[in-house]
């Protein structure tokens, strides 16, 4: 098996006095070696939850989380220390992931250290190595986080998690903190790091701009499942699921002329809250094609045969050979 992440049937709920919040309810996603996955879907659709249990910085209510072929589902603290160089997070806010008191060498140099890679001079001349492939001074390792700016910062906090060269890099948003002017530079260095040095990707986001340029697969996830599969090219070509669609017409189109360009499809109401979800399809009460039937049954992610296999989707008006309704048309 060439997967780096396998999860399989992933549940996080979270008990709290105001009931169980069911953020992320059977969720089944891989990643094969080398391949970059988008994960879109709004925010409170349980994108990040996944992310965190993908990496083990959350453990899983339920299911199973294999990276390299090995289940580290229910891996001790103590155990997972010496797999960690597999598996590293880029956060939303390197900010918030950087230690203020630390120099950027020492914060790039960590993971070497910690997993005994790289001491005294090799480690100098590593970091400093990191920082030239991030596109970030040498100079600059002597400095701390805060005399950074934004996007020196998501730099550092990428050439930490690519010190040790892991095999899965999981990014959370790791551009939407940033100001406009520099997310396509970051986004840029992402896309060019994982060609030379082919780590899969787990690639969290709501910018569909930044996922159709940089994923070769996109799993759309709403209320805390994933309703719709699909390598990407073909994802916004033909969007299967009406939730998907809805995504899709929402996103400002690069090119008006462009042939995706859709008819916008504006879903009424709220999300519901994953405390309560509706029963049914989860999307029910927002779907503009939802009937009787919608409201009773939960229709669940199934391969078409349409493409091969690689699409997969969940509602119940999309036909096995891939036949589905426009959202926009109604
Ligand atoms: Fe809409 Fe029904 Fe399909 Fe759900 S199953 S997406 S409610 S048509
Ligand atoms: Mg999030």
């Amino acid at each position: 098996d060439d997967a780096v992440l396998d999860i399989n049937g992933l549940v996080r709920h979270f008990t709290g006095p105001a009931g169980t919040v069911r953020a992320v309810d059977g969720v089944s996603l891989g990643i094969g070696r080398g391949e970059i996955v988008g994960l879109v879907g709004e925010s409170g659709s349980g994108k990040s939850t996944v992310g965190r249990c993908a990496v083990r910085l959350d453990r899983p209510t339920a299911g199973q989380v294999t990276i390299n072929g090995r289940d580290v589902t229910r891996l001790s603290k103590r155990a997972l220390r010496p797999l960690r160089k597999d598996f590293h997070l880029v956060f939303q806010d390197p900010s918030s992931s950087l230690d203020p008191r630390m120099t950027v060498g020492a914060i790039v140099g960590q993971p070497l250290r910690l997993h005994r890679l790289a001491s005294g001079d090799a480690l100098r001349d590593r970091v400093a190595a990191l920082l030239a492939q991030v596109g970030l001074r040498p100079e600059l390792a002597r400095r701390r986080p805060h005399e950074l700016s934004g996007g020196q910062r998501q730099r550092v906090s990428i050439a930490r998690a690519l010190s040790v060269d892991p095999q899965l890099l999981v990014a959370d948003e790791p551009t939407s903190a940033l100001d406009v002017s520099v997310q396509a530079s970051v986004l840029n260095l992402l896309a060019d790091l994982q060609r030379e040095r082919r780590f899969g990707c787990l690639f969290i986001t709501h910018d569909l701009a930044a996922v159709e340029y940089l994923a070769d697969r996109i799993a759309v996830m709403h209320l805390g499942q994933l309703v719709e599969q699909a390598p990407a090219a073909e994802l916004f070509a033909d969007p299967k699921h009406p939730y998907t669609q809805a995504l899709l017409s929402a996103a400002p189109v690069p090119d008006p002329a462009a042939q995706r360009s859709r008819a916008r499809i504006v879903l009424s109401g709220e999300l519901p809250s994953p405390l309560d979800p509706p029963s049914g399809c989860r999307f029910h009460t927002r779907c503009p094609l939802a009937v009787d039937r919608c409201r009773a049954e939960p229709p669940v992610l199934r391969r078409l045969a349409e493409g091969g296999g690689r699409r997969q989707v969940s509602c119940h008006l999309v036909a096995d050979d891939g036949t589905a309704p426009d959202a926009a048309t109604i």
